[in-house]
């Protein structure tokens, strides 16, 4: 049949649901062969997605959970697999249409599974191209898999670069809400709770990326991905804090003008575009009311409060595996803090001593880095954060 392969990694989180919707609104399983649906947790919403899209195999990355996801399947025709292999071979299906949408340095494992089977790859997971960026993008284009954006900024972008010859650009600004810290003292944010770092003022997320939004690592993150994918110098960057979120990114050209991307603080944008480029559908978003909105913000990025984009510079200054140091740090540094074992100022501090202790010898890592390398330096700055993390006690 002419049914378009669509396979989405990460089906039951924030990015996976909205994606799942759109599939489903734009006929479900009569318009797509879903190939592979995949999840951790969360197996009862995982196995209603791939009963719903008759999807060929449903996968959670946990295999303590492999008997409960058999049960949840029983009788619907679709396979049950589990553990980080059955990930990886279930993104060597062949399929047109990948989402990647796990969150972490996991997702990228299968990100670049995918990537060696040509098609689209739909990436939402920025950690991939954080800390594996030449890698995954070396991968795509040895195999000819297209990269689109899910990222909203770098959706944006690419977006405002449709027609345009990239020599063209003078600069790319990315905009950032400023998180729910974003008018709070250094003091007042040393004190904050996880409960209230997740409360996004515009975007309804994941927990770990709205926390990454109150520090600024998300924007971080957002820069060296900006850097990967659209190939421009770290001088090149600048980011625009912009509370409202209704600028998703922008870009200056030498000439001096600007083309900004607009819309709703709505996922389904950005994943929409990706899903029906080259086209553009229909999408069931907001449509803006300039008369009802009537102004736009503007202010400058806070380098005191929000260390982490002077970091997101000095990691695309490094180069190499230092981007792998950068996540890793990142993430051991959300878990603590998720934990209650560190402070919210802490998590940058901790990145910071990463970067400091195995950032020059990851950055030395030039040539024929291979997945391991990547995975090496993702584990040891896990160790690392682990035994800081301990020494703060
Ligand atoms: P969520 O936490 O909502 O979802 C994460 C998904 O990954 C879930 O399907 C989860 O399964 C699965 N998962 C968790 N841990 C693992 C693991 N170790 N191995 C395999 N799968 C795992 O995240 P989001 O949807 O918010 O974000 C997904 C990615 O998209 C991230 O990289 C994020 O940075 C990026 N992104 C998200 C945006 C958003 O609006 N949410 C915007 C821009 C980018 P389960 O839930 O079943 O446990
Ligand atoms: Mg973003």
């Amino acid at each position: 049949s002419g049914r378009r392969r669509v396979s989405i990694f990460g089906a039951t989180g924030s990015i996976g649901v909205n994606t799942v919707d759109l599939l489903t609104r734009q006929g479900g399983a009569q318009a797509y062969e879903v190939v592979a649906l995949t999840g951790a947790g969360n197996i009862a919403l995982l196995a209603e997605q791939a009963r719903a899209l008759k999807a060929q195999v449903a996968v959670t990355a946990d295999p303590a959970r492999l008997d409960d996801l058999r049960a949840a399947l029983a009788g619907s025709g679709v396979e049950a697999a589990a553990g980080p292999q059955a990930l990886i071979a279930a993104a060597e299906r062949p399929a047109d249409w990948v989402m990647s949408a796990i969150v972490g340095s996991a997702g990228l494992a299968p990100g670049l599974a995918a990537a060696r089977n040509g098609g689209t790859l739909a990436l939402a997971n920025k950690e991939s191209l954080v800390c594996a960026g030449q890698l995954l993008i070396e991968t795509c284009r040895a195999h000819g898999t297209r990269l689109l954006p899910v990222d909203s900024e770098h959706s944006a972008i690419f977006q405002a670069l449709q027609g345009e010859d990239r020599g063209g650009i003078e600069r790319l600004l990315l905009t950032a809400s400023g998180g729910p810290f974003r008018t709070r003292s250094r003091d007042e944010m040393a004190a904050m709770t996880p409960a209230q770092a997740m409360a996004h003022p515009n975007w309804s997320m994941g927990v770990r990326i709205s926390i990454d939004s109150a520090t600024m690592f998300n924007k971080a993150l957002e820069m060296i991905e900006a850097q990967v994918l659209f190939g421009v110098t770290p001088d090149q960057i600048e980011v625009v804090v912009h509370p409202q979120s209704i600028i998703h990114s922008m870009i200056g050209f030498r000439d001096g003008a600007i083309i900004a991307q607009m819309g709703p603080a709505d996922m389904r944008g950005a994943i929409g575009f990706a899903l029906n480029w080259p086209e553009r559908r229909p999408l069931p978003v907001d449509r803006l009311d300039f008369a009802a909105l009537s102004r736009l913000d503007f202010e400058a990025e806070d380098p005191v409060r929000f260390p982490a984009l002077r970091l997101a510079r000095e990691v695309m200054a490094a180069g190499g595996l230092a981007g792998a140091v950068f996540n890793a740090a990142k993430e051991a540094a959300l878990d603590a803090f998720l934990a209650g074992r560190i402070g919210f100022l802490d998590m940058a501090a901790l990145v910071e001593a990463a970067l400091d202790a195995l950032g020059p010898e990851a950055a030395a890592a030039r040539e024929g880095i291979s997945l391991d390398d990547v995975m090496g330096y993702d584990r040891r700055t896990r160790r690392f954060g682990e035994d800081w993390v301990a020494r703060q006690g």
